[in-house]
């Protein structure tokens, strides 16, 4: 039997009178990247927030290897083995690479810090990220100031910033986001070989890169998930073809 990472039972969210998650029931399986589309205002960021920690549900819950993270803070939730990367990313431009590997594990890590130099001299601290930063292939990038990488190597970054605290699964909201043709592409193959590392729970616009890489989609609507399966499932549903695919 497939074994569930993560998983959202009926979680619900709404914004005054606006239903921006009704009833949402995900589950992410070992081995595997599930996507999850949808027309823009369908709720998706806000599902992964949920997912994440930075929203909580007004109903429903969110378990991580079946322990019940609902009511935890987003840092708990990363300790308990959640990799996230952002939609907006929240790298900081002006530091070098391996500082951000750095400062970015602390900071998920819930342990407060003051200064940057004690920082760095953290034996332990810097060879996580190093280990990182060549899980990734950015080991010759370390000195590099992160505002010098290009968009898909800043993905590449936020992934090594989450792989410092040995996740059991990714999330992501749209990592394809401002990528060219080019760096799409490489960023798939990243991607495609990341998901033995962990499973990966991945929000997306970019359907050559769905399509490349599902094991299984998930499409959401109005909040609510109207249909999941594999990718030819979903590329021959009349529903999802009306609602999203507009084929
Ligand atoms: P998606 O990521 O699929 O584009 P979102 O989850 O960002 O969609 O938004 C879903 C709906 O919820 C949208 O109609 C959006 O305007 C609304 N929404 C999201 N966040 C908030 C918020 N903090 N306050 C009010 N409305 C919100
Ligand atoms: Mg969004």
């Amino acid at each position: 039997m497939t074994q569930t990472i993560l998983e959202t039972r009926g979680i619900s969210k709404s914004f005054g009178s606006l239903k921006a998650s009704d009833s949402v029931s995900i589950d992410l399986r070992a081995g595997e990247i599930h996507a999850v589309i949808g027309p823009n205002g369908a709720g998706k960021s806000t599902l992964i927030h949920q997912i994440c920690g930075g929203l909580r549900p007004d109903a429903g819950q969110v378990l991580l290897q079946g322990q019940d993270v609902t009511a935890l803070s987003t840092a708990a939730r990363a300790r308990k083995g959640l990799g996230r990367t952002f939609q907006i990313s929240a790298l900081a431009m002006e530091d070098s690479v391996l500082e951000n590997v750095m400062l970015g594990a602390l900071g998920a890590s819930g342990r407060p810090w003051r200064f940057l130099a004690p920082v760095m001299g953290d034996r332990a601290l810097r060879d996580r990220a190093e280990a990182a930063l060549e899980r990734v292939g950015l080991q010759d990038n370390r000195q590099t100031r992160t505002a010098a990488l290009s968009h898909g190597q800043r993905r590449q970054l936020e992934v090594a910033v989450a792989l410092t605290l040995d996740p059991r699964a990714f999330v992501m909201d749209e990592p394809m986001a401002g990528l060219g043709a080019e760096g799409s592409k490489t960023l798939t193959g990243f991607l495609d070989g990341l998901r033995d590392q962990a499973p990966i729970l991945l929000v997306e616009h970019d359907m050559d890169a769905v399509f490349a890489l599902a094991d299984r989609i998930s499409v959401l609507v109005y909040g609510r998930i109207i249909a999941t399966g594999s990718v030819d499932d979903i590329r021959t549903n009349p529903e999802v073809r009306d609602a999203y695919l507009g084929e």
